[in-house]
């Protein structure tokens, strides 16, 4: 059967089998695509059910999450756990606490991570989890109240050899120590069942700014080919927490301009360069809204979210070379890349997961002159500095800062070599989407061929 009919049959599988879970259709529907150059190559993937297989996590766990309030008060939330596959090693992926997870954001992500994972090229399998606890405007106690009753059912199914979470959108620092002193609590184990952890505690140097700084050695790789480099370019930026903030600082450290940045509210233009100083103090110490940056510079501009052009983001209509969508998905939609094209960028390098909509990415690709970066390989420092804390606590060894530096940079330099090689096997050089989706399932498909039909 040729391989698109298969795909779309997976596809209306998928849709009849998952109803409303868009997201989850959205990254299915781009992974599978891309891999026909590979399904038309080697027949053995569509002979093993191996896309059938895919796309069905091993595991999805859903559980109630009854926690106390600060006024007495018992709430309830719904906790995730998707273990997508342990073809390659444990289940690793984040956890995210926002309002607006469900299965199918939680299943969209740990299927995004079981290909990021791969194309590392270190031994870790796919999993996503999470709660719709929004901790904004929680207590410090109430945050701490429901991380102990999330851990109290998540421990009964990760382990430092069997799936391994981390921190994500709202799950910092903070929560994974809380997460951790309940697993330790509850199983009288000391081990590196959790990454992000405190840097006294089991946890890496460097693992808080991997993803960004990962981010940026990842568009440094591909502007290289095309014999461009960073310094002197104008950046845009989305978001304001974790990988924004040290895509950033990055940035600066190549003589590069990130001049905006954006929360839930709304978005910061600063033309001579976001003041790094300000921007963790506000976000980082102060938790407070980015509207306070423009108190401390008055020559910067702040759009609330409510006057976004339609159908757009006000961080992308601010004219730059490069763009580094780093907040959530779907916040660069087809309007935002035609006028990305039209201002001249020209790269799109995705800090975050699945942040361009199925359109602008079509857009991207097929009629735009723009390079793009798939969050799956450009975001994957966060993941791999992640299994060097795994390894560091392993060998009850700490690493310095300068040494995972150096581990994550030939990490990044590597699954962009990996990428770029793949899409000129198959033809496309320079699609990345391509290049990445091939090469990290191929790692894992022939895994799964090599275990048998488990
Ligand atoms: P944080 O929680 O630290 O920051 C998220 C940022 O995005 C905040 O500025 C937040 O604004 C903004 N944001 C979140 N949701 C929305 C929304 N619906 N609309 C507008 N803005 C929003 O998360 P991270 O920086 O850790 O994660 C950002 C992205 O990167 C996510 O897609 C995540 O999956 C991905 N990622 C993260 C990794 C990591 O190591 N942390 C690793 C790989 C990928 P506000 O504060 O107002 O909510």
């Amino acid at each position: 059967m040729p391989s698109t009919q298969k795909i779309e049959e997976i596809l209306d599988y998928i849709k009849e089998c998952s109803p409303g879970q868009n997201e989850f259709y959205q990254a299915s529907q781009e992974v599978l695509y891309s891999l026909l150059p590979l399904l038309n190559r080697e027949s053995k993937y569509v002979e093993n059910n191996i896309l059938e297989r895919i796309v069905v996590p091993e595991r999805s766990i859903i559980f109630r999450v009854n926690w106390m309030d600060d006024a007495g008060k018992v709430q309830t939330n719904l906790g995730y756990r998707v273990q997508f596959s342990s073809s390659i090693g444990p289940y690793k992926g984040g956890l995210r606490f926002h309002p607006t997870v469900n299965l199918g954001i939680v299943k969209f992500l740990g299927f995004e991570q079981i290909f990021k994972n791969a194309l590392t090229g270190l031994q870790i399998g796919g999993a996503k989890g999470g709660s719709n606890f929004d901790p904004k405007g929680k207590s410090d106690s109430e945050i701490m109240h429901f991380c102990q009753a999330f851990m109290s059912e998540l421990y009964k199914h990760i382990g430092k050899n069997r799936d391994v979470p981390a921190g994500d959108i709202g799950v910092g620092a903070r929560e994974i120590g809380y997460l951790f002193g309940q697993y330790k609590r509850l199983t009288g184990e000391f081990d590196g069942v959790l990454t992000g952890k405190g840097l006294d505690w089991g946890g890496s140097k460097g693992r808080k700014e991997a993803t960004g700084y990962g981010s940026v050695y990842f568009a440094e790789n591909f502007l290289k080919v095309y014999n461009q480099a960073l310094k002197g370019k104008v950046c845009t930026v989305s978001g304001s927490g974790n990988v924004a903030i040290y895509t950033m600082e990055k940035l600066y450290g190549f003589d590069a301009i990130p001049v905006s940045c954006s929360d839930s509210k709304g978005t910061i233009y600063h033309a001579k360069g976001i003041d790094m100083e300000s921007l963790k103090s506000i976000k980082e110490i102060h938790k407070e809204s980015l509207k306070s940056y423009v108190t401390l510079h008055p020559d910067a501009i702040y759009t609330p979210v409510a006057s976004y052009p339609e159908g757009g983001h006000a961080v992308w209509h601010i004219p730059c070379d490069i763009a580094f969508p780093s907040a959530t998905q779907n916040e660069l939609t087809l309007v935002d890349a035609k006028v990305l094209e039209s201002n001249g960028c020209i790269l799109i390098n995705e800090g975050a997961n699945m942040p361009t909509t199925a359109d602008a990415l079509e857009y991207i690709r097929k009629e735009s002159k723009i390079l793009f970066s798939p969050g799956k390989a450009a975001n994957a420092g966060g993941v791999a500095t992640s299994q060097l804390e795994m390894s560091q606590n392993a060998s009850m060894a700490q690493w310095t800062f300068e040494e995972v530096d150096i581990k994550l940079r030939t990490i990044m330099n590597d699954i962009f070599k990996t990428a770029y090689e793949t899409s000129v096997e198959f033809d496309c050089e320079g699609d990345l989407v391509k290049g990445a989706n091939i090469a990290g399932f191929r790692k894992v498909a022939d895994a799964m061929i090599e275990q048998g039909a488990i």
